[in-house]
């Protein structure tokens, strides 16, 4: 395709962040911008993953942009086609139909120092430059099908729960699910009260806590409709989760009560004491990501719902096998074996400065200064980029406090009229040091593998603080942190002049 684009600012993925990422450009008065997407819509991970049960363990006031609150939501958790309806209408809303691409998928990022622009190279061959480079692909959205012995020779239907097939009926099927984190909870009571029989296959138990009563009535629906409690509620909400769920990483004050009401739930939904050993962790909660889930363990306790835990062995042509040799049939298996998510950015290839390439760099685990800029890489920013999961709250939180920076960054690159700006290699070293101060104190690098971690054993995924020390952390000036990065020759594309000028104040660098 011999098509060129020439754009301030190109985004690269139409998820939360994306869309987020859009109306703050909009907003700032910033129109030439594309929203670069590989699916066919808007939506992300929320029109991805469409298998049965598939919903938000976090509530609805919260799991939302704060300029766009939902006021009517009758249920405290959304569903998926709700999340994924509200993602559209944010689309529709603020005027972003007009600046998506749809199945367009980057292949490779490159920066242009003698221009001090990004050139992006899409799978199609399509060329953009942009003098600013967003990415808000996520993390979560590569599937993670392991490599078991007899994978590909298996006879039935296979599939990753993010790319559900709903072409197969499961009536009266046997189902195999492998694997027991977040998105298995959600699946299994759905596809158990279907099929003949399901085996699940475990290979580590997780902690799961229960989930309050779904349904709003219909006075607190009402009240919710008004903006002021509508904001009082989703603040009780921040904080709440902020003060209980955030202290579980850190072995504080919460983990003991957390770990006993897992254990209450697990006591009450499950009264076989050999399947409740079978379900109960031996690692400290909040290791992994805490299942939060009120049907799963009333999903294993039903007659044609067995719980595996012997490993497997090999997948046969219509069956999986176990350690033991034995040997249980398969029609269908789901792989609910999660996502490859410690790979940042894969499969774009990304250059920064001098050539370099960032997976290279990444090759030991991925970082980035507030999770969002990585030294050598200038005016290229992430959205969710590394350490800013948040595994005790709201997301699409997290990912307005990055936004945020973002246009704080660009207005400072406005005002120091610099050709790109680049994080200092200080201010990242400064940041590394207070990142891993924070890990050492978390449960994570002393428990075993998990998404959060790269297979070289580095914490490479979840925020280890409160979103309150991100939030801090984020209010400050990217004067701060960044340095300007001239072009080798002098741009020949002026600079925006549009932008806003910064009122923060622009101080000397200081220690995380
Ligand atoms: P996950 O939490 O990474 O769980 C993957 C499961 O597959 C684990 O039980 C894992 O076992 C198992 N597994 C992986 N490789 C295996 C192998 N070779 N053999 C046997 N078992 C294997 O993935 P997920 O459930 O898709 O959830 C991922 C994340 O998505 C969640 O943590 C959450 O952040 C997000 N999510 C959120 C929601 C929501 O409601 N907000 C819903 C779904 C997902 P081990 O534990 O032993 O590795």
């Amino acid at each position: 395709m011999d098509e060129r684009l020439d754009l301030e600012v190109a985004v690269v993925g139409g998820g939360f962040g994306g869309l987020g990422m859009g109306v703050a450009l909009k907003k700032a008065g910033i129109d030439s911008f594309v929203i670069l997407e590989q699916g066919g819509d808007v939506g992300g991970v929320w029109r991805e993953n469409t298998y049965p049960g598939c919903s938000c363990d976090i509530p609805s006031h919260l799991y939302s942009f704060s300029f766009a609150p939902y006021r009517s939501a009758r249920t405290r958790y959304p569903g998926q086609e709700q999340i994924l309806s509200y993602l559209r209408g944010v689309a529709r809303d603020y005027g972003l139909r007009e600046h998506l691409r749809v199945h367009t998928a980057v292949a490779e990022a490159t920066y242009r120092e003698n221009i001090a622009r990004w050139e992006l190279t899409t799978d199609a061959g399509q060329r953009i430059l942009a003098d600013i480079l967003v990415f808000a692909v996520g993390q979560l959205h590569r599937p993670h099908i392991p490599d078991i012995p007899g994978r590909d020779g298996f006879a039935g239907a296979a599939f990753h729960s993010a790319s559900w097939d709903h072409g197969q009926d499961l009536r009266g099927r046997d189902v195999a699910v492998i694997g027991t984190g977040s998105s298995a909870g959600q699946l299994l009571p759905e596809i158990a009260a279907v099929a003949r029989k399901v085996t699940v296959y475990q290979r580590t138990p997780h902690w799961v806590l229960p989930k309050p009563s779904a349904e709003f009535g219909r006075i607190s629906r009402w009240v919710l409709r008004t903006p002021g409690a509508h904001r009082l509620y989703r603040q009780a909400l921040y904080y709440g989760a902020d003060i209980t769920l955030a202290p579980i990483m850190h072995r504080g004050w919460s983990a003991r009560p957390a770990q006993w009401m897992a254990r209450t739930h697990l006591r009450r939904r499950i009264s076989d004491p050999r399947l409740r050993a079978a379900l109960t962790p031996d690692y400290p909660i909040g290791s992994k990501r805490i299942v939060f889930d009120s049907r799963y363990y009333a999903a294993l306790g039903r007659e044609n719902v067995e719980l595996v835990t012997d490993p497997i062995a090999r997948i046969s042509d219509n069956g999986i096998e176990t350690g033991d040799g034995t040997h249980r049939h398969a029609d269908v298996i789901v792989w609910a074996t999660g996502f490859r998510a410690p790979e940042f950015l894969a499969p774009m290839s990304v250059r920064g400065r001098g050539g370099r390439l960032l997976h290279e760099e990444w090759s030991a685990g991925a970082e980035a200064f507030l999770g969002l800029a990585v030294p050598g890489y200038p005016s290229a920013f992430l959205i969710a980029g590394p350490n800013s999961f948040n595994p005790a709250g709201s997301n699409p939180g997290m990912k307005e406090r990055q936004i945020a920076y973002i246009m704080e960054c660009l207005r400072w690159r406005a005002e120091v009229e610099a050709a790109a700006i680049e994080v200092s290699g200080d201010a990242m070293r400064q940041y590394r040091q207070w990142l891993e101060r924070a890990i050492a104190k978390t449960v994570w690098p002393s428990t075993g593998a998990s998404w959060y971690k790269h297979h070289s054993g580095r914490v490479t995924n979840p925020w280890p603080a409160s979103a309150r020390t991100f939030a801090r952390m984020l209010r400050r000036s990217p004067a701060e942190a960044f340095v300007a990065v001239p072009a080798k020759v002098p741009a020949a594309t002026p600079l925006p002049i549009h932008y806003h000028k910064s009122t923060r104040a622009t101080t000397t660098p200081t220690a995380f």
